[in-house]
């Protein structure tokens, strides 16, 4: 039997073969590498998509957050609250910034911000709040957005992993004032390189997001903000728009992957094992389905052994890595990010994967679980 990977982007590549190269060529004829007519025709779609009014294309999910940070003119001297537990790029941004993450403890069942804890990490620095949509599932963004609200704060989305998933009728990047996606590869939808995507439904903030992306000019070769090459290329939004076609049945697609996972594992009782958990009110588009495991190096070793490929996201909450750890001024309480950095391990996901391949994943799990717990 062929190898299983992690993530299957070549089944769906020929899936959408014919599309994608129809796509390329043309970029390839007209010319324009940069600022083509393809940039507006996915932004267009992208806030449709998301029920927004304006999204903006942009170079990679990291500048998906620091263009908004930017735009919004949150700076030295400010502080941003944010989850413990998410990729680093999350603080990274903010720190980029000129400001201070301030990180707060996650929702042991769903691994993302808890907001009970929100209030107690606002000090008069705070400007914002940027929650994390965790493996494809979004924070309680009502809860945040109440206290962001009380306290005159502005609520950035990471919405790196959970493009397309839905909290109530709304969907992802839909309900704070701006939020940034990424479209690396292994995301739920991917380019072929990196790239991300804001959005906003506020056209004050989408002017200034426009030119903080085009190094801050309001025309050509007239700065008026500090800005980035933030641009996505033409490209690239080309293969996008063949595989947006595709990502609604794609969602579904993913959400048949969790059932048969959950149905398969859900029921198995081990020391500290738990199978993810998604609110009644989520949606998720699973960017991954993460496990937490007692012995995880034991479980993770075997699984290997057996042939099927897992990954940590994230073996580390971002307050103890060592830049991040150097900067901080306040430490806190972070039990459950750092339970979760001890014991989460995602196995494959992917749209196209094969009922029977799935099947020999979950054998496998139930041998690796038996072997090691
Ligand atoms: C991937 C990711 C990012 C960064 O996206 P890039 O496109 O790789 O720059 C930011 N936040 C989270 C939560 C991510 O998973």
């Amino acid at each position: 039997m062929s190898q299983i990977p992690f993530v299957d982007l070549r089944s769906q590549y020929l899936a959408l073969k014919e599309n994608i190269h129809a796509r390329i060529d043309k970029v390839l004829e007209h010319g324009a590498y940069i600022n083509g007519p393809e940039i507006s025709e996915l932004e267009g779609q992208l806030a449709t998509f998301t029920g927004t009014r304006f999204a903006i294309a942009c170079s990679s999910g990291t500048d998906a957050l620091l263009i908004p940070l930017m735009a919004h003119n949150i700076g030295p001297g400010d502080e941003v609250i944010t989850t413990a537990f998410s990729f680093i790029a999350t603080a990274e941004t903010i720190a980029l910034a000129g400001a201070k993450p301030v990180y707060v403890d996650i929702d042991p069942k769903t691994f993302n911000i808890n907001p009970e804890l929100i209030e107690k990490a606002i000090t008069p620095k705070t400007k914002a709040i940027m929650p994390v949509s965790l493996y494809g599932q979004m924070a309680d963004m009502d809860a945040i957005n109440q206290i962001a609200k009380k306290h005159n704060l502005i609520v950035i989305e990471d919405l790196a992993q959970s493009f397309g998933a839905t909290y109530k009728t709304k969907r992802s990047g839909s309900l704070s004032h701006s939020a940034g996606t990424s479209f690396f590869p292994a995301k739920p939808l991917g380019c072929y390189g990196d790239g991300g995507a804001i959005f906003t439904d506020d056209e004050n903030l989408y002017k200034a997001m426009k030119e903080v992306r085009e190094h801050g000019s309001e025309k050509r070769y007239y700065h008026t903000r500090l800005g980035v090459n933030g641009r996505l290329d033409t490209i690239q939004c080309a293969i996008l728009l063949a595989k947006m076609e595709r990502y609604p049945w794609e969602i579904e697609a993913r959400n048949q992957v969790a059932n048969r996972y959950h149905e398969g594992l859900s029921h198995l009782k081990y020391n500290d094992f738990s199978t993810p958990f998604v609110e009644k009110f989520n949606q998720s588009v699973w960017a991954q389905y993460t496990l937490t495991v007692g012995n995880r190096d034991g479980f993770q070793k075997k699984l290997t052994e057996l042939g099927v490929p897992s990954s940590i996201h994230y073996p580390m909450i971002m307050p103890d890595q060592p830049w991040y750890k150097s900067q901080l001024d306040r430490v806190s309480d972070w039990t459950n990010a750092k339970w979760a950095a001890n014991h989460v391990i995602s196995l494959p996901m992917y749209p196209d994967m094969k009922p029977e391949t799935q099947e020999i994943i979950i054998t496998n799990v139930k041998k690796a679980l038996e072997a090691t717990q």
